[in-house]
């Protein structure tokens, strides 16, 4: 396609001022929008469902087939579809060559109330999460453990939606339910309410992670990459488990340690010994 013939070929229109605000987390905030970069994000919100305001595009770089039935797919849904140059959209970029597409969506808003009432529910809980990539890995290892949901909650933590985060994870980010409980401190007290274990994490923890009975509803609580979790939240839990550490680090990371619990898990709930 010629240049002229893009919907946008200027650094300085309003869309492309938009979406380079939008790379602050205050101002996705400010519009309840998030950012999601590159097809196989894009693809993933849109087989969850999720709806797309406007996809900015590079015709040039997304040639292929599939992202010629992404975009129908998109329009279909009511996203707005705007051409621009691939130089423009790498300018946007949070990576030095931008991969065809940026879209511009409306925050996911999960609840504890809508989550899917199938099977033997395992929620992972992230306690101020300081680490975009640790989210995202992690919401990639519950989506592929098919945990209920992923829950985020304390006053500190990064953008669960972070632009980082979102590429760390995959897509999964758009295939499990996401819920930010911000700082509501009950969103421990609503999950035990709804029969579900609290099962907070620890490298001091005073069971050992095969101990504990995560067949049962559980809600694996992780804590701050430097923190851990503080002592209200430890002393709030049914149990509070460790995987053993044998050499000489005293912890993990978390995103390793999820890893670990949430596969314990699916071990429990697929064995019967
Ligand atoms: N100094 C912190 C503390 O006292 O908890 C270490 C935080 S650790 C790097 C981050 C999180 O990873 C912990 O809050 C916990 O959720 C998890 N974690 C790390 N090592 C663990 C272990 N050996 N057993 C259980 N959870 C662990």
């Amino acid at each position: 396609m010629a240049e002229l013939d893009l919907d946008i070929s200027s650094h300085r229109n309003p869309l492309i001022r938009r979406i380079r605000g939008l790379a602050r987390r205050d101002s996705r905030e400010a519009e309840g929008v998030i950012l999601v970069e590159g097809l196989r994000a894009v693809i993933s919100a849109i087989e969850g469902n999720h709806p797309i305001e406007t996809i900015v595009y590079a015709p040039d770089r997304l040639r292929s087939p599939l992202a010629q039935s992404t975009l129908t797919q998109a329009e279909k849904q009511g996203a707005k579809l705007i051409t621009t140059s691939a130089e423009i959209l790498d300018a946007l970029s949070e990576r030095d060559a931008s991969q065809g597409a940026i879209a511009i969506m409306p925050r996911p808003q999960a609840t504890l109330a809508n989550i899917p009432q199938k099977g033997t529910p395992l929620l992972v809980v992230l306690y101020e999460p300081q680490d975009p990539g640790n989210v995202g890995t992690i919401a990639r290892t519950s989506d592929s453990a098919g945990a209920t949901a992923l829950v985020v909650f304390g006053s500190r933590g990064v953008d669960v939606f972070d632009p980082r985060a979102i590429r760390a994870s995959m897509g999964s980010l758009f295939s499990l339910p996401v819920i930010e409980a911000g700082n509501s401190p009950n969103i421990l007290t609503s999950i035990q309410k709804q029969g579900i274990k609290l099962v907070a994490t620890s490298d001091k923890g005073d069971s050992n992670i095969w101990d504990i009975p995560l067949r049962l509803p559980t809600a694996i609580i992780m804590g701050n990459e430097r923190a851990g979790l503080p002592a209200e939240i430890l002393s709030a839990c049914d149990y509070i488990a460790r995987i053993p550490l044998i050499g000489k680090a005293d912890s993990l990371n978390v995103a390793s340690a999820a890893a670990i619990f949430i596969f314990e898990a699916v071990r429990q709930r697929y064995t019967s010994d």
